[in-house]
């Protein structure tokens, strides 16, 4: 039986976050065992709230190479940019007219975004990302999405405009289906619930080991654990949620530990910090040779574009037939 297709894909904002790995690329990584994967470098959608696309390219490479470091394994995953493929563009325009702007604005995260990228004034094109998210989706004719709890309702979308367009016009899109992570979200530094570079919160997959030191030093724990012995309350630390993804099989001990008042936060976030970086040092490891052969991170792009173009014509094919535009 042929694998199922995956497509999901990233804005390129430059170096990623261990937030984003757990997130997201941790899944990514996993799932291409199992799925025939497509990942998007979405230098549109970053025009959603920047216009400025002088680092566009800089930024799509800095990406690809933490995903690479990471583990995503180019032979196995499809990695390419959206503006390289204008079919992009033109489902997007056909599927813009497919759904209503009050059913735009009703999308739960539309708000949380306007709230995290200080939005005053919505654009358009911001208002419509879920619908060219719903293009780079069904272009490909992706079966599933691999996503967080709180984009299923974009997964929900896209499945929306795919009937829409069936019905209307006859059978070419498959409705795709959320594939959830376990562990969707990690909190910032900071505290606050989404780790994210505009919040200024983030431990980037290439920091350096005292870099990640002098950042989960300064990370807010439990405000009542006051001195070292205090009791502490680790299931609203932010730091233990660090513990429970990076040193699992200590979870246990840290737990007891905080709450007996043995273990003090600054201990507590030592050792935190030594697993992180035991984590983040092959990813390190690899991104340095790769920072030495930019020329083939490029070639991977370009061969990913290339794929990418010939399944995308396919598909625009099939819907110019049954609308008649051919
Ligand atoms: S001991 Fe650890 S888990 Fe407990 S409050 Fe301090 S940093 Fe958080």
């Amino acid at each position: 039986m042929s694998k199922k297709r995956i497509l999901s894909g990233m804005r390129p904002t430059g170096k990623l976050h261990i937030g984003h790995y757990v997130g997201a690329l941790e899944n990514w990584i996993k799932l291409q065992n199992d799925y025939e994967s497509y990942h998007l470098i979405a230098d549109y959608h970053v025009l959603t709230t920047n216009l400025d696309t002088s680092e566009i390219y800089n930024n799509s490479i800095e990406m690809v190479i933490d995903w690479i470091a990471a583990g995503l394994d180019p032979a196995k995953s499809l990695i390419f940019r959206q503006s390289q493929i204008k079919e992009h563009a033109e489902l997007y325009l056909i599927f813009s007219m497919l759904v209503t702007t009050a059913r735009l604005e009703r999308n739960p995260t539309l708000k949380e975004q306007v709230r995290d990228l200080n939005i005053e004034n919505m654009i358009y094109g911001h208002l419509g990302y879920t619908v060219l998210q719903s293009a780079d989706i069904l272009l490909y004719k992706g079966q599933a999405v691999p996503v967080g709890e709180d984009q299923v309702p974009h997964v929900e979308i896209t499945r929306e405009i795919a009937r829409k367009f069936n019905n209307q016009y006859g059978l070419v899109f498959q409705e795709p289906e959320p594939l959830l992570t376990n562990f969707s979200r990690l909190q910032g530094l900071d505290g606050d619930a989404k780790m994210s570079k505009s919040l200024n919160n983030t431990i980037l997959l290439s920091d350096e080991p005292e870099e990640v030191k002098q950042k989960l030093r300064k990370a807010v724990t439990d405000p009542l654990k006051v001195r070292r012995n205090d009791p502490g309350r680790p299931e609203v630390c932010l730091v233990f949620t660090y513990h429970k993804k990076f040193n699992h099989e200590n979870v246990s001990e840290i737990e007891s530990g905080c709450k007996s008042g043995e273990l003090g936060c600054v201990d507590c976030k030592m050792k935190c910090v030594e697993k992180i970086n035991m984590f983040l040092e092959p990813i390190i490891y690899k991104r340095k040779q790769m920072e030495n052969d930019i020329d083939a991170v490029k070639n991977i792009i370009a061969d990913g574009e290339n794929k990418a173009k010939i399944v995308a014509a396919s598909t625009m094919d099939e819907v110019h037939k049954v609308m008649s535009l051919g």
